[in-house]
């Protein structure tokens, strides 16, 4: 058996961790089956506890854009680690990534670090609402945006009815401040401005969604909910904790050239240690505190160590941006080859893909939205998976997950996988 420690280390953890995992998706179970427990991890490659080692395309969910282990982003947190591991007082090296960050990404003038990406959506919630003085949200089916109770809500029984919970412990009353529409449906947001007038404080987004696949806005869509929110005095919110530093220097906001009001980042931001942020312009970010009323705070926010690895990964993507288009030309050839091979099979597929996010789906129609991510076959998912993984290749363990390359992965790597795709389909 192959997976014999791992599976032997599941055992355990589910003894005394929850489900055995510190985060649900990694428990494999959209796909079957135990998970594997990484041991180490140096570049493209994971080394799993059976001695296996695996070309990784989830970089821890984002964060390893450079690769595993990266030596900048090491030694940058071994030297800090150091000279003490948090302070709870202000260091130099907080305003240092603040001001790169801010360089780097288009409209914001301050930024405010926190230590997840549910922190930073939930606390730019917060700010949209003080700043706006108004209560409701819209989000969009399918987005996910951390797990603060406001973002745990499912459509209600109408298109334009208030939200219902999808966890038990989130509160009725905090679901019906939140307003459900589909992904690339610029009506559905016009009918709930039009049901809620002046009641609406933001429209919160995944300018390309990363967590339903890999999903596109729309030609227009972006653009679209910015007028909206200019018409009817909301806020964007753009959730940038995947495509954030990834997609491009200053995200899809520079990509698509869309300004939102406010914009979170988690993932790449803190080179893979726990960081995440929100930032907005200067007249939006004075309402939090201690410049004004709307409250917000953290005892490791600003963390040194986690400070040193974001500044150490920012640094090197801002002085080589030309990693983007490294990244983007590796993905498309990986879309290409991953393209033949599946057509050769004759399975049904569709492939997502923007700069260095990608996803497969085994649907098809194009897949826009939840509704037609939904409508892939979870079945031939689970095969690709599980035959992926035996051929030493490890995509997320979820269909409706983005795959993530890093720069560390070689043109030999995408060949491999590529030809992993080849036999795999076959017993699709
Ligand atoms: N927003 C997006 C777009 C995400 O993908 C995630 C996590 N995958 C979050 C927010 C929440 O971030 P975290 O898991 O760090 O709380």
């Amino acid at each position: 058996m192959i997976y014999k420690r791992s599976s032997e280390l599941f055992v355990a953890a589910q003894k005394v961790i929850p489900g055995g995992v510190n985060s649900p998706v990694r428990a494999f179970k959209s796909v079957g089956g135990d998970p594997i427990f990484v041991k180490e991890a140096k570049g493209a490659y994971l080394y799993d506890e059976d001695g296996r080692k695996l070309i990784d395309y989830i970089a821890s969910w984002g964060p390893m854009i450079l690769g595993h282990a990266h030596k900048p982003v090491v030694d940058a947190v071994v030297q800090k680690a150091q000279k003490g591991t948090s302070f709870g007082m202000p260091t130099e090296i907080e305003t240092k990534i603040a001001e790169l960050a801010v360089s780097m990404v288009p409209g914001i003038d301050k930024i405010r670090f926190v230590n997840s990406g549910t922190e930073a959506c939930m606390s730019a919630v917060r700010l949209a609402r003080g700043f706006s003085g108004r209560e409701k949200i819209i989000k969009f089916a399918g987005c996910y945006h951390g797990h603060s109770d406001s973002f745990l809500i499912q459509a209600g029984s109408g298109a334009v009815t208030f939200g219902s919970p999808n966890s038990p412990g989130v509160t009725t009353g905090t679901a019906k401040d939140t307003l459900l529409a589909d992904y690339n449906n610029l009506e559905q947001v016009k009918a709930l401005f039009a049901a809620n007038p002046g009641e609406i404080a933001a429209i919160i987004l995944e300018p390309v969604a990363g967590n339903m696949g890999c999903i596109l806005p729309a030609e227009g869509f972006l653009q679209g909910l910015r007028e909206l929110c200019d018409e009817n005095g909301a806020l964007l919110i753009f959730d940038e904790v995947m495509t954030g530093f990834r997609l491009a220097k200053g995200g899809v906001q520079e990509l698509m050239d869309v300004q939102a009001d406010i914009v979170t980042f988690g993932k790449v931001i803190g080179g893979g240690l726990p960081v995440g942020a929100f930032a907005a312009r200067a007249e939006i970010m004075s309402h939090l505190a201690p410049e004004g009323p709307v409250y917000q705070a953290g005892t490791l926010s600003g963390n040194p160590l986690a400070m040193a690895a974001g500044l150490a990964m920012l640094t090197e993507l801002n002085e080589n941006p030309e990693v983007f288009t490294s990244l983007k030309d590796k993905t498309e050839y990986l879309h290409k080859g991953i393209e033949q091979a599946l057509t050769e099979s004759g399975v049904i597929f569709t492939i997502n893909r923007l700069g260095s996010m990608i996803s497969v789906h085994f649907a098809k129609e194009a897949v826009v939205d939840f509704k037609t991510a939904a409508a892939g076959d979870n079945d031939t998912f689970k095969k690709f998976f599980h035959g992926l993984l035996a051929e030493g290749i490890y995509i997320a363990p979820s269909a409706y997950e983005s795959w993530f390359l890093n720069d560390a992965l070689s043109y030999q790597d995408l060949d491999d996988t590529i030809a992993a795709v080849a036999k795999v389909s076959k017993t699709l």
